[in-house]
């Protein structure tokens, strides 16, 4: 880039934002900005004019006053995974936190503090030096305050609750570039609407986890296939009414290599009881295929999953449910015949335990009495075959949802066309309206839009 010939696009002087930045400043001629704009979800494909990689809670401020001075839609990436894609928007300004990955963890006080962008990867691993963890998300890659942001489901929610349950504070960079800090003594509400709501009042710099003893547990994944599949799914809801809080589960509904239905069981059990009933009686279905089931690290649980990124077109789209009788499930195996071929597949996440107790921590979220949450998960490549998989995803929501606890899908989970309506209902009328005030407390002009908005009001 020549000195004497700023670089302009779209309007936007990139070198103004590059002097003003002590993190790299990415435009659209620059080495590295098509890798930098990527999302998970392959279907999403925008192209912004500038991408500000910040160091730190000033840089945030400085990029939000860019974008106001400019004008410019802002969004927000932490750790890109979000399937609606909003961690990137086409000629506007993203704020970009993927260099922020810093953990800090006080193993006496069972705190640990992650920056903006740290992965659940770079959080367990430094967690995991002390023996704690928390409960998040079950692929590493994930971003940790997108996904808290937004509730947090994984392998220990009966025990520990959602992830959200467990943020005790946080540091964020309002849209007009104040700093401010939310816990128990400080800006009580703003820590209500994080836990749930949290993409809507800033860009967190910085979050705060209460951690728990762990090292181990017995999990890892049951396979089922074919006529088993039934049996199967049957065992693994009945199981988890009935389950002890030690043991966290979910299943994965799929087609197999042979077009047969599949059925993936994820049990994580961390009790000190050797292996317990519930394990046996969820092996004991008659379909089982593999059983890969047995004592690992946390580490080593957390890799159980994984998801290639920015590869797939993904579109989901799913409903809390209150519960979920066999009719429910008859019908769900009626749409994975539908969809008849891999690797789409529809994900039941049980929110047993930890996630109904009294003493859970006030926050926003509005499914924690729901049963289950159940997703419609298409996966593709072939764009020629977008409108049938998106069409699969919606209609398979429909079938679902006469059994819906709200009417409201999860919004970690989201595709950006869901209407307001389906993210009021996931809130539930009274608290969406709370959320509302403080948004117009903290980002009265809705600065922060691309994500599952909360309008001000
Ligand atoms: C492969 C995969 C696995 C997943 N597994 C789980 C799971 O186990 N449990 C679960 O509950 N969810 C899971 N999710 C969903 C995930 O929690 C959400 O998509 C979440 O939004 C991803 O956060 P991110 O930071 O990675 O994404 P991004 O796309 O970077 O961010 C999404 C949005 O979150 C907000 N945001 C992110 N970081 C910040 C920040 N520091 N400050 C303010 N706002 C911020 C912004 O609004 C941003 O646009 C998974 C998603 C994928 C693709």
């Amino acid at each position: 880039m020549s000195p004497t010939a700023p670089e302009v696009t779209g309007g936007v002087n990139v070198e103004e934002l590059r002097r003003a930045l002590s993190g790299p400043v990415l435009g659209p001629d620059d080495d590295g900005y098509d890798a930098a704009r990527r999302c998970f979800n392959a279907l999403v494909d925008r192209r912004p004019s500038v991408i500000a990689r910040c160091l730190g809670a000033e840089d945030v401020a400085t990029a939000l006053g860019f974008a106001r001075a400019h004008e410019l839609e802002v969004a927000v990436r932490g750790g890109g995974h979000n399937p609606a894609g909003h961690c990137v928007c086409d000629g506007g300004l993203v704020v970009d936190l993927s260099l922020m990955r810093q953990v800090d963890v006080d193993g006496d006080a069972r705190l640990a503090r992650a920056a903006g962008g740290a992965t659940w990867l770079d959080f367990d691993a430094a967690t995991q030096t002390h023996g704690l963890v928390t409960p998040g998300g079950i692929v590493g890659s994930t971003g940790v305050c997108g996904l808290t942001l937004g509730g947090g489901i994984g392998h220990l929610t009966a025990q520990h609750g959602l992830t959200c349950d467990s943020l005790v504070g946080a540091e964020l960079v309002t849209p007009d570039g104040t700093i401010v800090r939310a816990s128990a003594d400080e800006n009580r509400e703003l820590l209500w609407g994080l836990r749930g709501a949290g993409g809507n009042f800033g860009v967190a710099t910085r979050l705060e986890f209460r951690l728990y003893p762990l090292e181990t547990v017995v999990g890892g994944t049951l396979s089922f296939a074919g006529n088993g599949v039934l049996d199967a799914l049957r065992r693994f809801r009945d199981v988890v009414a009935g389950a002890p809080r030690e043991l966290s589960c979910q299943a994965v509904i799929s087609v197999d290599e042979l077009l047969r239905p599949a059925l993936l069981v994820a049990p994580c059990y961390s009790g000190s009881n050797g292996v317990p009933e519930e394990l046996r009686e969820l092996r004991a279905g008659s379909g089982l295929v593999d059983d890969g089931v047995r004592r690992r690290t946390f580490l080593e649980q957390q890799r159980v999953f994984d998801s290639p990124y920015g590869e797939n077109r993904h579109y989901w789209k799913g409903h809390f449910v209150r519960d979920l009788p066999d009719e429910l499930i008859d019908e769900l195996l009626r749409r994975i015949a539908a969809l008849g071929r891999p690797p789409g597949e529809i994900l039941i996440e049980s929110l047993h335990g930890a996630p109904k107790d009294d003493g859970a921590p006030a926050g926003a979220v509005g499914f924690r009495g729901a049963a289950f949450n159940i997703s419609a998960m298409a996966s593709w490549q072939d764009s020629a075959l977008d409108q049938e998989h998106i069409a699969w995803a919606r209609a398979t929501a429909a079938a679902i949802e006469p059994w819906s606890w709200s009417g409201g899908g999860y919004v970690n989970y989201m595709q950006a066309d869901e209407p307001i309506e389906r993210v009021r209902a996931g809130f539930g009328d009274e608290t969406f309206e709370r959320l509302r005030a403080l948004k117009l407390r903290y980002d009265p002009t809705n600065l922060l839009r691309r994500n599952q908005n909360v309008p001000p009001g």
